[in-house]
């Protein structure tokens, strides 16, 4: 099917008003018509009346009981209203006593009834013998001691030429004042809609590599001003979104980098050496090692794509924290033994409606955190405690070097190194915190650094009560 519709909201905007001021003006003019009639017709019965009044009173009684007007009565007194005057005497037995010429012997009006004239003069329209419309007011007086019945007619003809003159300049207005009304629509429009084009060019112009662009804002209150905050706002969004994942993507690749080179030179140097089953060995190890922490940091990727897809789905069951801080210590022990550290586990045995598998992972994220950043033979602690109102809370402390305070606000950022060039020991991507403090809010809860100076204490933080997943 064809859409006729007109494709320029300019376009469809001028056709509605213009198509609305017609109505309305159709409407208007056939109200004032019909109030212009009514006035001419309430004249027409005016002069009639007047007419009338000018001439009872100078009829004579002829002797053969019929009036007669004088000579100088027998015309109507103002000719330029080109109005044809019809005048009709009446005995009261209905007798006709007199007609004027413009009557040429017809009936002005039907017989008379016995209330004609009496009351009012009862205005009415007549037509006579001939097609002619007449308007009659009629009125009974007293004519040399006898009461007789007056009729006064007037054409109606000047009337309704005046109504069709005046019908006539309103049709002939009619399409002049539309024509100009969509002309000044079109103009309006024109005019409204022209910061919407401007939005829509500068608009275009916006693409990937200038994200940076903002459409101008005139006046941010008014509804072209909030579309294009609405519009800024999203290109702010999407610039930011952007930034993240180029920035993900060259870290990243960066990171997957740093251990395929020390693969490739570990592999390089062993092989360019003659060496001996031990140097073979600590070869392969040292690869190994590697390959670990390249395993490491494609789970990490792994997860951080999982939760950014939001498509992930949790798997809550009651789970006691203290006893998941055990099973992330015991799989840990190692290392703590290597370090020559203690760790101490203590608290309440509190049970949260959490994904097992990702709180084992922030536990163990944060407990290795602990051991790699902290000196041999230091002592770690971890604490579990119902904290404020509906949480319960798990706490890592080491005493380690703690966070510089210019680092703090950053350290749950992916990638995130304190000094980019630490030593790393085992992973050390910069994820393992950004992962963890994921992995506390889609639980509905939060991971802070309640503590950095002086060793370091994490704090997660998660609800006892089931949440609707985030
Ligand atoms: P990484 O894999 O490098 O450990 P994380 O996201 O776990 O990445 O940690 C981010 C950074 O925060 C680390 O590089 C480290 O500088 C700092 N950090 C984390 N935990 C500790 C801690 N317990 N003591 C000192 N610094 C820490």
């Amino acid at each position: 099917m064809i859409d006729l519709r007109p494709r320029r909201v300019r376009t469809r905007l001028t056709l509605w008003y213009t198509g609305v001021l017609a109505a309305i003006l159709a409407l208007a003019g056939a109200a004032v018509s019909m109030l212009f009639l009514y006035e001419l017709r309430d004249q027409l019965d005016i002069h009639a009346i007047e007419q009338l009044e000018a001439v009872e009173t100078k009829f004579q009684l002829l002797p053969d009981g019929t009036v007669q007007l004088p000579e100088e009565q027998h015309h109507h007194p103002y000719p330029a209203t080109e109005e044809i005057r019809f005048i009709e005497v009446l005995s009261g037995g209905g007798a006709i006593l007199y007609r004027n010429e413009e009557l040429q012997g017809r009936a002005l009006d039907c017989p008379p009834s016995l209330g004609e004239g009496v009351v009012s003069y009862g205005p009415r329209s007549v037509q006579l013998a001939g097609g002619v419309r007449v308007r009659v007011v009629s009125q009974r007086y007293p004519v040399g001691g006898e009461e007789v019945l007056i009729r006064m007619g007037l054409s109606e003809e000047p009337m309704w030429r005046r109504f069709r003159h005046s019908i006539l300049m309103m049709l002939l207005g009619f399409p002049v004042a539309l024509g100009l009304a969509a002309w000044g629509g079109s103009f309006l429009a024109g005019r409204a809609l022209a910061p919407i084009s401007a939005l829509a060019r500068k608009a275009e112009e916006i693409n990937a590599e200038q994200l940076h662009d903002r459409l101008p804002l005139e006046n941010p209150q008014d509804e072209i001003g909030r579309l294009a905050s609405a519009f800024n706002a999203t290109l702010a969004r999407l610039e930011c979104s952007f930034q993240q994942l180029r920035r993900f993507t060259a870290d990243a690749a960066h990171e997957l980098r740093t251990p395929l080179t020390a693969i490739r030179s570990v592999g390089e140097v062993g092989l360019s050496r003659p060496g001996n089953a031990e140097s073979y060995r600590e070869t392969i190890e040292s690869m190994l090692e590697e390959v670990n922490r390249l395993g490491f940091l494609v789970e990490g990727l792994l997860a951080m794509t999982r939760a950014d897809s939001g498509q992930f789905r949790l798997k809550p069951q009651p789970v006691c924290l203290l006893g998941l801080a055990r099973e992330a210590a015991d799989f840990l022990s190692v290392l703590v033994e290597e370090q020559g550290q203690s760790l101490a586990i203590e608290g309440a045995s509190v049970k949260v409606p959490v994904d097992p598998m990702i709180v084992r992972q922030i536990v163990i994220n944060l407990l290795d955190n602990a051991i790699k950043y902290s000196p041999t033979g230091s002592p770690i602690r971890i604490r579990v405690f119902p904290s404020q109102a509906g949480f319960a809370a798990l706490e890592v402390e080491d005493a380690g070097p703690g966070i510089p305070a210019e680092h703090r606000p950053h350290i749950f950022e992916r990638f995130y190194r304190v000094e980019a060039g630490r030593e790393r020991g085992r992973g050390g991507a910069g994820l393992g915190l950004a992962i963890a403090a994921w992995g506390a809010k889609v639980h509905g809860g939060n991971l802070t650094l309640e503590s950095g100076s002086g060793g370091c204490v994490f704090r997660l933080s998660l609800p006892v009560q089931p949440q609707a997943q985030t």
